[in-house]
């Protein structure tokens, strides 16, 4: 992905040559297959076609999340989404509406895609164009097949050149900087600039350049995953969005592909033993698992001091990482690889200028990306567990979270709440979440003009959502002539 955003911006420079060096010794981690909208985007500006995508990595459609069992069972409501598409109808805000006249719906019923997520549909029209939808939409995709592709497509149509060789040593500059790559087959290769994109052993910036890693395991508790696949039948239903099950010491995530499902169990190995975490799976999974039908993975959740030192810039589970729950870490590499690309430095001379602003934007994303996913943790009603005690009563919050918190305890919040351009996620996902999970707050009393005006677009919004559900093709059905068009069509 970064080798693509560096050729979007850099491919036409005579000056600059990518190489991608990559190990045949350390296989990749090979999970991460939810996304997020902005990839849409990102792949058009990579030169990948949507069918390309839609017919080589199983891919699916994702128009959100479907949370269940993140509030306690007194709360009422087993499930709440936060959706892609906009809470703001006719681009109304009706939050205040909504909570005073509907406390007992939860929030996420506004958005247009409720019933067609509710009934497994497709958020694409047959006529749609291509990254268009009826309503906003992201991807599941088989991770192993996607990184071919945007390989594929970075050598191609950018002209990236890709070895194999494993990384034994690093030879430091002068000044302290990476001088040369010392391979495993005893031969050394210097390039200008690096990118560690070596996943959680981050050789060259944490390793050699020994760039600290900022632990927040006190925010975020949970730490290891079991990892599953299981084969779907042609003719099962694909639920367009990745489903989140809280369990007793963290959640199941359930990712639909076409020929089969993605599944893991995140949990927090203080509060539950691998063997309970197999319980809990099983118990989710409808059958007795064994432990080696599943793949452990420990999870490091913090990142690092600087991204960027010297000539280096990590990317990846290199740059940090935070659990899987609302697919962040693609999407951290996305936008930061393309931050890079814009700012690619030219001379040495220019890094420190370049370097010092890139670190702070990039720290500020993920300390945002970290408030988001701690805040399904922590405003739960869940006093079922010590872990569920732990993460409502005693998790540290940063300040900003704990400032936005208080503040939207008085009011609801609006876009001006937000003051950065790299709050990743903003005032429309604050909203799904915050009034998915009942969140206590004291809406403002509207006149009965207002009350009127919003009681309307509540109910347009609601007709809206139930007639493109009717209108639009159930996912399986719109994949499955996708592909045999593409097949008659020799494709
Ligand atoms: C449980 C779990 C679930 C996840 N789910 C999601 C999700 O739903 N959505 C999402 O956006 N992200 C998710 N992620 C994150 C996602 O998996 C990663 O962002 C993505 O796979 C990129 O990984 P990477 O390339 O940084 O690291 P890796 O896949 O580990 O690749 C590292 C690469 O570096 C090479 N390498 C390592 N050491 C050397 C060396 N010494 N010399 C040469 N080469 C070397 C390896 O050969 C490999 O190619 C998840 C992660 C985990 C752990």
């Amino acid at each position: 992905m970064a080798a693509n955003h560096l050729g979007v911006e850099l491919a036409n420079d005579p000056d600059i040559e990518i190489t991608v060096i990559e190990s045949k010794d350390v296989p990749v981690i090979g999970v991460g297959e939810g996304t997020v909208p902005r990839i849409k985007e990102t792949l058009d500006r990579f030169g990948i076609s949507e069918v390309a995508m839609l017919a080589s990595c199983d891919t699916t459609f994702k128009t959100g999340i479907k949370f269940s069992n993140w509030m306690s069972r007194e709360s009422g409501d087993e499930f709440y989404y936060h959706p892609f598409s906009t809470p703001y109808p006719q681009g109304f805000d009706v939050t205040d509406y909504w909570l005073s006249q509907n406390p007992e719906y939860c929030f996420s019923h506004i958005s247009e895609s409720f019933a067609l997520s509710e009934q497994d549909r497709c958020p694409k029209r047959k006529s749609s164009g291509p990254y268009v939808g009826a309503v906003d939409y992201a991807y599941h995709f088989n991770a192993g097949k996607f990184s071919e592709l945007i390989a594929s497509n970075a050598k191609q149509r950018f002209g990236v050149k890709h070895k194999f060789a494993t990384v034994k040593d690093v030879i430091l500059r002068e000044d302290g900087g990476i001088g040369s790559l010392v391979y495993s087959d005893g031969e050394s290769e210097a390039y200008d600039f690096y990118l560690d994109c070596s996943g959680f052993s981050a050789v060259l910036l944490g390793g050699a350049l020994k760039t600290a890693f900022e632990d927040k395991s006190d925010r975020i508790l949970t730490d290891s995953a079991l990892v599953l696949q299981e084969p779907s039948t042609p003719d099962s239903a694909i639920r367009p969005y990745t489903t989140a099950r809280a369990h007793k010491a963290g959640w199941i995530w359930d990712i639909p592909l076409t020929t089969r499902r993605g599944l893991g169990c995140v949990y927090a190995s203080k509060y539950m033993s691998d063997e309970e975490a197999l319980g809990e799976f099983s118990e989710y999974v409808g059958r007795q698992l064994q432990i080696d039908e599943v793949r452990k993975i420990p999870m490091k959740i913090g990142f690092r001091e600087k991204f960027w030192q010297k000539n280096c810039v990590a990317f990846g589970l290199a740059q940090g990482f935070v659990e899987p729950l609302e697919a962040t870490s693609i999407l951290v590499t996305d936008f930061s690889a393309n931050l890079l690309a814009k700012r690619f430095p030219r001379y040495y001379d220019d890094i420190p200028q370049l370097s010092g602003y890139y670190n702070k934007v990039v720290r500020y994303t993920w300390e945002r990306v970290i408030d988001f996913v701690q805040l399904h943790y922590c405003i739960s009603d869940r006093r079922d567990t010590q872990f569920w005690i732990d993460c409502t009563e005693k998790t540290k919050l940063s300040e900003e979270l704990s400032d936005r918190l208080e503040r939207w305890s008085i009011a609801t919040p609006k876009s001006l709440d937000f003051f950065s351009a790299f709050d990743i996620f903003g005032v429309e996902n604050y909203l799904y979440v915050l009034y998915g999970m009942k969140f206590p707050t004291k809406p403002i009393a509207l006149s009965d003009v207002e009350s009127t005006k919003a009681s309307e677009i509540v109910e347009a919004a609601r007709k809206q959502s139930e007639s493109l559900a009717g209108e639009l093709m159930p996912q399986r059905a719109w994949l499955t002539e996708l592909q045999q068009h593409l097949k008659r069509a020799g494709m």
